[in-house]
């Protein structure tokens, strides 16, 4: 029976819609297996701009989420494509850890210290001063600033760290100027997805994050469903979606729930 074979596609969320910490979101699992079944073309997306591909893949193994780093769509590797895709050149300062570096040289972008083409900055949990004032000079000199992912906060062991976006407001007050944002609520690494998924069916972006997840599905002209098992829940997704100003094509208690509603389950 395969008359579902493509009729969706899935762009999945993962921290509050798969895992939350170390322990999986109750459905996740199964709502992977299922579209597996039916032959549905899926990755996760993550705003994470820290770990390779590899790395997430591990952590849902270990979750007991099947994936195969080919399934996983980083922001950092997003960033990386779009200053590949520029004729502006090759040659990138990077602040960022692992997941970043590694995306910008597979993505045939040169590392360098000095009069680079591009600022990438990601979360760098080595962030100094000396790599606040080479991002300013090199920018200022005019390089292109280019962000990972806006978060400013992030979930980290039941407390909130500073992320990406936190780094980017000492860049941005020292410039007075912004950069090119990626992740998500942006659409450029849903765009990168979609290009990744290469698949005519309707695709869904599928996330727990009214602001993040639903904004970008919206921005790149998807389908959108909400998850209540994350940074919304039933008793506040009203609010979080009237000040996020969207409107979701569907609101679902958990993933068991959006598997019923589009006649998959
Ligand atoms: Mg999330």
């Amino acid at each position: 029976m395969n008359l579902t074979e493509h009729r969706y596609a899935f762009l999945i969320d993962l921290d509050g819609t798969m895992y939350a910490g170390h322990s999986t979101i109750p459905h996740a699992a199964a709502f992977v297996g299922t579209i597996r079944e039916l032959s549905l073309p899926f990755l996760f997306v993550t705003n994470n701009s820290s770990r390779t591909p590899e790395a997430v893949a591990e952590h849902l193994r270990h979750m007991g989420i099947a994936a195969d780093a080919d399934e996983i769509v980083t922001s950092s590797q997003a960033a990386a494509r779009y200053v590949a895709g520029s004729e502006r050149g090759r040659r990138v300062y990077a602040i960022g850890e692992e997941g970043l570096k590694t995306a910008l040289r597979e993505a045939g972008m040169e590392l360098v210290e000095d009069r680079p083409d591009f600022v990438v900055q990601g979360i760098d949990r080595e962030f100094s001063y000396r790599k606040l004032e080479a991002a300013v000079q090199f920018i200022s000199e005019g390089a292109e600033y280019v962000l990972t992912n806006p978060d400013r906060l992030l979930p980290a062991d039941g407390r909130l760290v500073p992320g990406a976006g936190a780094i980017s407001a000492a860049i941005q007050g020292a410039l007075q100027m912004k950069p090119a944002v990626i992740g998500k609520p942006f659409s450029p690494i849903m765009e990168y997805a979609l290009e990744r998924l290469g698949t005519a069916a309707e695709v869904w972006a599928v996330g727990d994050n009214p602001a993040t997840d639903i904004g970008a599905g919206k921005a790149a002209g998807l389908r959108t469903a909400l998850l209540l098992t994350g940074i919304a829940t039933p008793d506040n997704f009203e609010d979080l979606l009237a000040r996020a100003e969207v409107v979701p094509d569907l609101v679902c208690a958990n993933l068991a729930e959006l598997l019923v509603r589009l006649g998959l389950r």
